[in-house]
């Protein structure tokens, strides 16, 4: 097949699996505020750009964790592709917010005895700013970039750490039950796969890095994801199957926790919390 075939292919798959997506899980409504959650990566961006390509008027969010030259360079492209597309642009930063870059609230973690890694300190303080400003931007839906793979990757995780809980809250629509509060989460690429949003991304010529973070090394999901990786060459479709199975045991998981689930907010901050005090200010009461 000639090579601008192949890009029209690649191009319409993907737009039209998002645009299928959306319509089958009732993610998002025209009228709606959508907020996009933006790292400046390949997969954010993607979901950025086909959203608006598809009439959703996008604004993006981007939290700046200050990881050094990393973050540096996906904020410059980040603020490069709003621009050309007249996308409306929101930055927050941990600075700015919590009074110390990433790298620096791990180190002063590990002065006090507290061994967490980079991702799971980024991941918490992350979707605790992402939902708080979400809601301060009154967006009726807080949008990321995950694709079928990082989906994959969270199913293996959670079912072998039995964690049926929080596999429970998995799925394009994230969560169990809504929270005045909370700022529901939806995924358009649930079912692209990580090699079809590279194809998309450089067909576009999106400016992006393909760099990874540098803080994920020797994390739980990179192993995870070697497996599934090596599982994949040996029998092809391993993670869409894992979807699969998935979604067709969704539904009866959400209904089992959703009768234990009950709202709280954090004493502290008054932020959705599981119990007693978010995970957030847990985390920074501990570099006090
Ligand atoms: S890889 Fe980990 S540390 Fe890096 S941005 Fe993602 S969650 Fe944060
Ligand atoms: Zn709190």
């Amino acid at each position: 097949m000639p090579k601008t075939s192949n890009k029209a292919h690649i191009l319409r798959k993907v737009e039209n699996n998002v645009s299928n997506t959306i319509r089958k899980f009732k993610l998002l409504r025209k009228q709606e505020k959508i907020l996009v959650a933006c790292s400046g990566g390949k997969d954010s961006t993607a979901a950025l750009y086909i959203l608006n390509k598809l009439g959703y008027s996008p604004h993006a969010i981007t939290v700046d964790a200050a990881i050094g030259n990393y973050t540096k360079q996906n904020l410059k492209n980040i603020k490069t592709f709003c621009k050309q597309n007249k996308i409306p642009l929101k930055v927050i930063s941990f600075r700015e917010e919590f009074g110390y870059s990433l790298c620096y609230l791990k180190s002063l973690l590990k002065q006090n005895k507290i061994h967490l890694t980079s991702c799971t300190i980024c991941g918490v303080l992350r979707r605790y700013l992402l939902n708080k400003y979400a809601r301060k931007l009154k967006a009726d839906k807080l949008v990321t970039g995950h694709n079928l793979d990082d989906e994959a990757q969270s199913v293996v995780m959670n079912l072998l750490k039995n964690n049926l809980e929080l596999l429970a809250r998995q799925g394009p629509i994230t969560g169990i039950s809504k929270d005045k509060k909370f700022v529901q989460r939806v995924k358009p690429l649930y079912f692209i796969t990580e090699q079809e949003v590279i194809q998309y991304s450089k067909a576009k010529k999106f400016p992006v890095s393909y760099i990874p973070c540098p803080c994920r090394v020797g994390v739980y999901r990179c192993m995870i994801n070697e497996q599934l990786t090596k599982h994949e060459k040996l029998s092809p479709e391993t993670s869409k199957n894992i979807i699969k199975w998935f979604l067709s045991v969704s539904p009866k998981l959400k209904t089992k926790f959703k009768s234990s689930k009950q709202q709280n907010y954090c004493k502290n901050c008054n932020e959705p919390a599981k119990k007693g005090v978010c995970m957030t200010c847990q985390i920074l009461a501990k570099i006090k």
